[in-house]
């Protein structure tokens, strides 16, 4: 089982909104869902560790609109370790990858620890919303976080997510090994083009300063397998979208 990152639901001990540190150990915060009284507008009063998730100004997700021209570099990504273990935690399924996988960014290397799913997608680009979104999970030696965000739209069934569903484990906090390691790689579109900006994380406690990636080019998943993720999550296992207040979004 992994230490370093229990979904995204990691537990700071200093205050949420601060760099994201990767937590050693999770703490006992407050349950929390994406409905009803442990909603994503109540997070905030459920636990003070989830304060962020109200008073933040760089919160994910967003609509990624209105996007400022800027040269960036291409990504840099050497995925090399596979995804090893599926888990549903209650709030998504993820996938635990081994070490290996590098994104480097700012001059910092990023390792992929995770990658999750939302559905319906939790980012929309200008003001579209899709069937699903993927989430790329990194974090530096620090603890700073980088997600790489893929979107899909409905259409032929995704080979990746299919690997990933057949391991799905029916418990939470199960975590089952696929007949296969998952390639991480295989997850992304051949045209890495994408929009940049700081968020948050999508799930309490919402901290900030996750330096985010949206890859512009969709890819595609089946109706079944969007089902199949609503069914094992009971619903939608969406934030809604959050203010970009004065955020810049660059392309
Ligand atoms: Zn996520």
């Amino acid at each position: 089982m992994p230490k370093l990152i229990p979904g995204l639901t990691l537990c700071l001990a200093l205050a949420p909104w601060v760099h994201p540190t990767v937590a050693a150990e999770a703490g006992h915060h407050a349950h929390w869902s994406y409905s009803g009284a442990e909603g994503p507008t109540h997070w905030a009063d459920l636990d003070p560790a989830y304060a962020a998730c109200a008073a933040g100004f760089a919160q994910s997700p967003v609509d990624v609109s209105g996007a400022l021209d800027a040269t960036l570099p291409p990504l840099v990504i050497d995925y090399q370790g596979l995804g090893q273990d599926v888990v549903n935690n209650g709030h998504t399924i993820q996938v635990n990858v081994a070490p290996g996988s590098t994104l480097t960014l700012d001059g910092r290397t990023f390792t992929l620890k995770q990658f999750h799913f939302h559905t319906p997608s939790e980012d929309k680009m200008n003001g579209e919303s899709f069937a699903m979104e993927g989430h790329l999970v990194h974090a530096d030696p620090e603890g700073h976080l980088a997600v790489i965000s893929v979107l899909y739209r409905l259409g032929a069934e995704n080979p990746v997510i299919a690997q990933v569903w057949n391991a799905m484990p029916e418990r939470t906090d199960t975590p089952a090994a696929p007949p296969a390691p998952i390639d991480p790689a295989a997850l992304l579109p051949t045209d890495k083009g994408y929009f940049r900006f700081d968020g948050s994380l999508t799930t309490p406690p919402c901290t900030e300063g996750v330096r985010w990636i949206v890859l512009k080019a969709p890819m595609t998943v089946s109706q079944s397998q969007v089902d199949r993720l609503t069914a094992a999550m009971h619903g939608a296992n969406s934030r809604p979208v959050q203010p970009v207040n004065a955020r810049v979004i660059v392309r």
